[in-house]
């Protein structure tokens, strides 16, 4: 007679469980391996990626341009400190800064919340220089889980247990004109938004909103920050959605897509936010290592040789029809823009529809209660895209019963 063995991933949840701190809820998948979109566990059960690590994994899993790059960087220098300057560093500032149609100047870190951090520094520095001292965010935001990018994150149960926080921030309506034109004055030294907020359940603002926002921002004096670290680099079908509407903000920060996997973010600033900080005022050790300025720069070349914008703006928009045209009582709706979307459920049952989904081989994510977010790689084919259509009918099914 055999012992009952358990998975591997079982194996794996015991001892996670027995040595991780408790910041994180018990993950249900254990991964190992990844080739384009697909993804396998431990247990070697095969899964679409359709969140991509949340929404970092740009080109997919094991692309052969960021393979390379990265092992050829890592054969040849992996590290420096800001002592000493790289070229794979440099040559992805300048790609960076081409990408604001405004002379600019880039800083590289090593996330979307040291992105953040640095962002809040120089409106810090440029608002006591002018005597401003208030920051405006928005409810239901998202900037990062570190002191300063926590503290205008609009999401009370997120930063409520560790204030006080670096204070002087005030939260408006999120997509709401009036909202921030009542709270933008000479006071003001920068409002902090996202083009679309990703963590709070891809929430589109109205047309106009960050135009609208610009102008708010360059009437009363006060720098815009605009926070693509979830929307830039390809994943709603252009580099910087500001700069796609017309809107150059004074601060733009990066992180996720942009290094394919790859730990790196980055701040680029224009015209006055760009001559803020001088030497001393701000650094890190790791941010911008050459690898990961390497796995960026193979990001932003795929994305243009493979002409991947277009087809991020043509996948996103053959999904968004097949979940238009599909009639099922717990979908209420969709939402979104590239690949970048969100399924709005008629009932709060976004966890079982996560579950459903993995159990067809699919991983999402139930980004709010009623709110399937899906952030795939930006290399997902059609016939894939298709795929997930094709079972959402029997993955909704499953997670009413
Ligand atoms: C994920 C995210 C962050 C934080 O990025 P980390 O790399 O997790 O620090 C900040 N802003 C936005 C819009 C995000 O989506």
């Amino acid at each position: 007679m055999t012992a009952v063995v358990g998975t591997r991933t079982e194996a794996l949840q015991a001892r996670w469980s027995a040595v991780m701190l408790g910041n994180y809820g018990l993950p249900p998948v254990a991964l190992e391996r990844g080739s384009g979109s697909t993804v396998w566990d431990v247990d070697g059960r095969a899964y679409l990626d359709l969140l991509a690590g949340i929404a970092v994994s740009s080109l997919g899993h094991a692309h052969p341009a960021i393979a390379e790059a990265v092992a050829r960087q890592a054969s040849t220098l992996v590290h420096t400190s800001n002592l000493a300057m790289h070229e794979p560093g440099i040559e992805l500032a300048e790609r960076l800064a081409a990408m604001v149609p405004a002379p600019a100047r880039v800083f590289l870190c090593q996330d979307g919340a040291t992105a953040n951090e640095a962002a809040l520094k120089i409106a810090r520095k440029r608002g006591n220089l002018v005597g401003r001292h208030r920051v405006v965010s928005t409810v239901g935001g998202f900037h990062g889980r570190t002191a300063g990018a926590l503290a205008v994150t609009g999401t009370p149960a997120k930063r409520e247990p560790f204030e006080p926080l670096p204070g002087g921030v005030e939260f408006v309506a999120y997509g709401d004109v009036q909202a921030l034109r009542d709270a933008v004055d000479a006071s003001t030294a920068a409002v902090i938004l996202e083009p679309v907020q990703g963590e709070g359940g891809v929430v589109l603002p109205p047309p106009g909103y960050l135009a609208e926002a610009r102008a708010l921002c360059d009437a009363a004096g006060a720098l815009l920050v605009v926070d693509e670290v979830q929307s830039g680099i390809g994943r709603a079908g252009s580099w910087l959605m500001s700069v796609d509407q017309g809107v150059v903000p004074d601060v733009v920060t990066l992180a996720k897509g942009l290094g394919g996997g790859m730990a790196i973010g980055a701040v680029i600033a224009t015209g006055e936010a760009a001559e803020v900080l001088a030497p001393g005022d701000h650094g890190t050790t790791f941010g911008g290592n050459p690898v990961a300025c390497a796995a960026a720069l193979a990001v932003i070349r795929t994305i243009e040789s493979e002409h991947l914008l277009d087809h991020v703006v043509a996948v996103g928009e053959r999904w968004s029809a097949s979940f238009d045209a599909l009639d099922h009582p717990l979908l209420a709706g969709q939402r979104g823009v590239g690949l970048w979307r969100a399924l709005e459920l008629a009932e709060p049952v976004a966890p079982a529809v996560e579950v459903a989904a993995r159990e067809h081989g699919f991983l999402v994510n139930a980004v709010r209660p009623g709110s399937i977010r899906l952030a795939p790689p930006l290399v997902l084919t059609p016939d894939e895209a298709d795929s997930f259509s094709a079972a959402l009918p029997a993955i909704l099914d499953a997670a009413g019963q």
